[in-house]
């Protein structure tokens, strides 16, 4: 399956096999299907249990084969010679006769070239219009405003002699939200070297068989993920789970449901036999499940549960866990005398990418030294806390600071920094980043729960949405100050 394509057929008598096994049927039963298999396809967030479509799972295995053939390694150069290929990035790979392996690379290979996105390095070898390298959203000569066919010219070329992006120019051809893009994204440089391919799916640029997959299945944008994943994580069994899951889809084999299926001739409820046995009935308004709820729930408050809409009731049920969940969140503390704390953070709007930075510097004390919000343009939340870190260190070093406690609530901006592995090396944001950390000063990265990290948020969200550019807080904004005194109430003097 990972190197050989296989004919949809197949696939689909495969799945036929996951699907008679997820739901019990063997030779001598059937089993009852009560989620739809393409719901069963989804993402957990979207409701579904992740299962793979095979078919595009071996499309997603073969676009690995694809994007790794880096002339370097030896597989891949007796495949060059066998089949004469010289272009890196040919546009047809098809042969007449060729192997296994061959006809399925030349299956992905459209999709295979459409996901290359460049990270600029000197900026020279990528072509501004016709490449991917802006946050793998296509060739911007679709964006461009002024000219359907505008000519090739490299990435370095629309690059200032101050270093910036020519805006000047930039401005002239592509729509606001492009610009706002491109502002986000570090200008190339000269002498840091040739511009590297990376993989347009990911915003660390790496392949990665997940996001592959993603690519080839559309899925819809849910809007209800939070209660889907809240249920995978909720402190009890797995088959509970999969129980209170079955209620979100509305899927319980009540005797409604088995009557409406033709399993049953009567609809009624077997423990009271006082109605009809729906979802609302077994999990809230049975007398007998009434005794359970009555020993849970205030009296004052039991006759407003059991009266609320069933859909807004099963909400409330799971928000209340949520709620427990909260009591236990941890909170901001100092650092020690001698060390300055400097909390940041990034806000990206899911709608339109919106992106703004702000962060915050405390002493030993709690009192308030520094601040910033930036509104940035529009990227991945992953870049954004990567420029709230930037900025963070870029300030503090200007500022004389040097003995810094600096934290952010991204675990996966913390990883990235600390590690010393692949994950966006080519990034030209985490280049700059390592060389602040390494100067002459004492610097300590850690990730803390979103819960200490209040004031950097609201800093952030202060210039969502704003025009590009940065604000100053030698003393706290208004907005901010009930929040950096409920940071304090929770410090024990
Ligand atoms: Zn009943």
């Amino acid at each position: 399956m990972q190197s050989t394509w296989l004919p949809k057929a197949l696939c689909d008598e495969m799945e036929k096999l996951i699907r008679r096994f997820i739901w019990g049927s063997s030779t001598e039963k059937n089993g009852i299907h009560l989620v739809k298999w393409e719901e069963l396809q989804r993402t957990v967030d979207n409701g579904g249990l992740g299962l793979k479509s095979l078919c595009q799972h071996n499309q997603a295995f073969l676009m690995k084969i694809g994007f790794q053939t880096n002339p370097e390694k030896f597989w891949v150069q007796v495949l060059r010679s066998k089949y004469g290929w010289e272009d890196p990035l040919p546009l047809s790979i098809k042969r007449t006769s060729a192997s296994r392996l061959w006809r399925g690379l030349n299956e992905v290979w459209d999709m295979v070239k459409d996901s290359i996105c460049w990270n600029n390095r000197d900026g020279r070898s990528t072509d501004f219009w016709y490449d991917n390298w802006l946050d793998g959203k296509g060739q911007l000569v679709y964006a461009c405003t002024a000219n359907a066919n505008p000519s090739p010219v490299s990435v370095s070329a629309m690059v200032d002699e101050a270093g910036d992006w020519d805006w000047c120019r930039l401005s002239s051809w592509l729509p606001k939200d492009t610009l706002e893009r491109i502002a986000a994204v570090m200008p190339p440089r000269l002498g840091l070297g040739d511009d590297r391919s990376g993989w347009r799916w990911e915003d660390n640029r790496k392949f990665t068989t997940r996001s592959a997959y993603a690519a080839l299945s559309v899925e819809p944008v849910a809007n209800d993920s939070l209660y889907w994943r809240q249920i995978w994580k909720l402190p009890v069994p797995q088959r509970i789970r999969v129980f209170v899951w079955l209620v979100f889809h509305r899927r319980l084999l009540t005797n409604d449901e088995r009557a409406r299926r033709h399993l049953t001739s009567s609809d009624r409820c077997s423990i009271c036999n006082n109605g009809t046995e729906t979802m609302d009935h077994v999990l809230r308004l049975c007398p007998s499940v009434r005794q359970v709820w009555e020993s849970v729930i205030a009296l004052e408050k039991l006759s407003l549960f059991v009266s609320l809409p069933f859909d807004n009731w099963l909400l409330q049920c799971l928000n209340m866990s949520m709620a427990l969940e909260k009591l236990h969140r941890s909170t901001w503390s100092c650092p020690e005398w001698g060390w300055l704390k400097v909390n940041c953070d990034g806000a990206v709007n899911s709608h339109d990418k919106a992106a703004a930075i702000g962060g915050v510097v405390r002493d030993s004390t709690g009192t308030w030294q520094f601040g910033f919000s930036r509104s940035i343009g529009r990227c991945s939340i992953i870049m954004a806390e990567l420029w709230a870190v930037l900025d963070s260190l870029r300030h503090s070093w200007d500022l004389g600071y040097r003995c810094l406690r600096l934290e952010t609530d991204n675990l996966e901006a913390t990883e990235i920094i600390n590690s010393t592995s692949s994950a966006f090396e080519d990034s030209l944001l985490l280049h700059d980043i390592k060389g602040f950390m390494s100067r002459d000063w004492r610097v300590q990265l850690r990730h803390i729960p979103r819960s200490e990290n209040s004031v950097a948020d609201k800093l952030a969200r202060m210039s969502m949405g704003a025009p590009i550019g940065e604000t100053l807080f030698a003393r706290p904004p208004l907005k901010v100050i009930p929040l950096l005194e409920k940071d304090l109430i929770n410090i024990v003097p």
